[in-house]
């Protein structure tokens, strides 16, 4: 690389000291002297007086050099462009009335520059530092140190610290030890794909990235620490959506002899601590659904509470009406305050819902003129104003597969959904203020895999099941409850947990329900399961996705927002480059060849 000379004198930091930072000097301030550092974030040029707004992370302070008094330093002023890295010293003023900047905590003063320091120079940046910059995501990501110096980026990054902090605090003061557990490890049980490591000194053997500490936090309770937790980087190789990372972060946490509700005891003053963060307050204990209420009655088991849920209404109308198949849900979805849609609009709702398997009654008006009875009953039921939306939904003939009347229900949720936000924007019903937390819990212990043509854990293997449903386990598996809870946040997941398996005898029939061998089981877990013959206590936990809380906290829509070097949908680190190749010795060292 050429040695570049810079294109002004630079100075040296030397012993030069801040006294304030760029966003603390008040008017009772003036009169005193100040040191401040930062970047150059605006200049403005007016002939004789030259006005810097200079930034460091606290804030804003502008600093004026005027030519006729200091006519050296104001000559170094006329060097300075956006991003230099200054020192100034001079006097705090007061501003006249007239200038006083109320969008500024400093804008009723200013510092008279007399010495100035260019500590560095800069490139013209890519674009500017301002809060709403027109530049694809791709040219954030490639100079992300220049965007993460941005306003917003800034208060998202320290906002994120700030939480951190909260969540710390919060489970100290609980009890909670922080202890780390390993990321060079074995394959964990949370079922996507893992990210490997080839073992150098071992040729032909690789260490997998932990998906979660799950195996590990459960062997800290056998272990005997009784409360855990890491905010912790996790690993999944999955294919990446708008709100997944290949690395993502979890507030993990795991303790023994707890109950469900012990475990909601530990989260809710938790998530209290970190909305004080951010000035807002909420009231515990959240509500709490089954899934199979959940699924009743928003047809999704991570409800967005801002919507109202939807209705079952068969009983309203009786079986001649012949609105849904015998046996199916007849179900009034609605969404208030939409006013009247158009033929086009409804036409659209409709045929949404007919992709995913429903009829579509969209029409409110011919309802009221064929059903006029049941209609009324309908809108009391909803408690439905005259400018809502009403669809009623059901099926020509109940769909193929496990649990039929759930994919009722599901569809009518997605339509719950497209319609809610589809008209949201002109209705304010999906405020991104409103925060709805909601636990749902007793989800069932598996689901259906159609590829594969077998029962999989729906949350992880370890998962205790109901006291009371553990001969389902083999008879009733569709049937079979687990002791397993989510937290929901605006319909967004914020994490999992469950009460765990601590007895070698239960885990060894839900492996068996799972379909895996006695060998596999072993090979997978062995360690976990011989653990569970040394003493293991009852324990459970949850964990709580870092990136997603604080996304909709700081109300951003994307988590690439919230972390700091994110990466992009295809996996790749735009600024870095990563992943890339390796060269051939490195491969050799590792004993592994590339096959085309
Ligand atoms: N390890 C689980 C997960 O990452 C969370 C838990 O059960 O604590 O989803």
């Amino acid at each position: 690389m050429q040695p570049t000379t810079p294109s002004v004198p630079l100075d040296f930091l030397g012993e030069l000291r801040r006294t304030h930072s760029c966003g603390d000097l008040r008017a009772h301030d003036s009169g005193h002297r100040a040191l401040l550092m930062g970047w150059v974030h605006r200049r403005r040029d007016l002939g004789g007086v030259i006005f810097i707004h200079l930034r460091d992370r606290e804030g804003v302070t502008q600093c004026v050099f005027h030519e006729d008094a200091l006519p050296e330093v104001h000559a170094k002023a006329e060097m300075l462009r956006p991003e230099y890295v200054v020192a100034v010293e001079g006097q705090v003023e007061r501003r006249s009335p007239e200038t006083v900047n109320p969008n500024l905590p400093t804008g009723e003063i200013e510092l008279v520059v007399d010495k100035v320091w260019i500590l560095n120079e800069s490139r013209t940046p890519p674009f500017p530092m301002e809060d709403h910059v027109d530049v694809s995501e791709e040219a954030r990501l490639k100079y992300r140190y220049v965007d993460l110096r941005r306003p917003r980026m800034q208060r998202n990054i320290i906002l994120r610290s700030k939480i951190s902090f909260a969540v710390r605090e919060a489970l100290y003061q609980q009890g909670f030890l922080e202890i780390e557990t390993p990321f060079l490890t074995r394959s964990t049980p949370e079922g996507a794909r893992d990210y490997l490591v080839p073992c150098r000194v071992q040729p032909g053997t690789f260490y997998a990235l932990p998906q979660s500490p799950q195996i590990f936090k459960q062997l800290l309770m056998i272990s005997g620490y009784e409360k855990y937790f890491q905010i912790v980087r996790c690993f999944r190789d999955e294919d990446l959506r708008a709100d997944r990372q290949p690395e993502f972060t979890q507030i993990d946490l795991e303790m023994a002899f707890p109950q469900q509700d012990r475990i909601f005891e530990t989260i809710e003053p938790l998530i209290q601590s970190v909305l004080k963060v951010i000035g807002r307050t909420i009231d515990t204990p959240f509500l709490r659904l089954t899934y199979d209420q959940a699924i009743r009655m928003y047809g999704i088991d991570k409800p967005d509470l801002r919507l109202p849920p939807f209705h079952v209404v068969n009983d309203l109308f009786g079986p001649e009406a012949n609105l849904t198949a015998a046996g199916m849900p007849l179900v009034a979805v609605h969404i208030p305050k939409t006013g009247q849609l158009s033929r086009k609009e409804r036409d659209e709702l409709k045929a949404y819902g007919q992709e995913r398997g429903l009829r579509v009654y969209d029409d409110a008006k011919r309802l009221e003129r064929d059903f006029p009875e049941p209609m009324a009953a309908v809108r009391k039921r909803l408690d439905a104003a005259e400018d809502d939306l009403i669809l009623l939904c059901g099926v020509g003939e109940p769909p193929q597969g496990q649990r039929p009347e759930e994919q009722v229900f599901k569809a009518c949720g997605q339509l719950r959904l497209f319609a809610g936000q589809k008209y949201n924007d002109r209705h304010k019903l999906l405020d991104p203020t409103v925060f709805r937390f909601l636990w749902v819990v007793d989800f069932p212990m598996f689901e259906w895999d159609e590829e594969e043509n077998r029962w999989m854990a729906a949350h992880h293997p370890f998962t205790s099941v109901l006291d009371e449903h553990i001969d389902k386990l083999t008879d009733d598996p569709a049937g079979c409850r687990a002791k397993s809870y989510d937290l929901v946040l605006n319909g967004v997941e914020l994490g999992s947990g469950s009460i765990r398996i601590h007895r070698r005898d239960v885990q060894s029939k839900v492996f068996s329900a799972l379909g895996f061998s006695d060998d596999e089981a072993r090979r997978r877990f062995g360690f976990l399961l011989d653990a569970l013959e040394y003493g293991a206590p009852p324990h459970g936990g949850i964990a709580l996705g870092l990136d997603r809380l604080v996304m909709i906290l700081v109300g951003e829509t994307s988590i690439r927002d919230v972390i700091p070097f994110p990466k992009t949908a295809k996996g790749t680190d735009m600024m870095s480059d990563a992943p890339s190749p390796i060269p051939d010795r490195q491969m050799r060292e590792l004993g592994i060849a590339f096959r085309k």
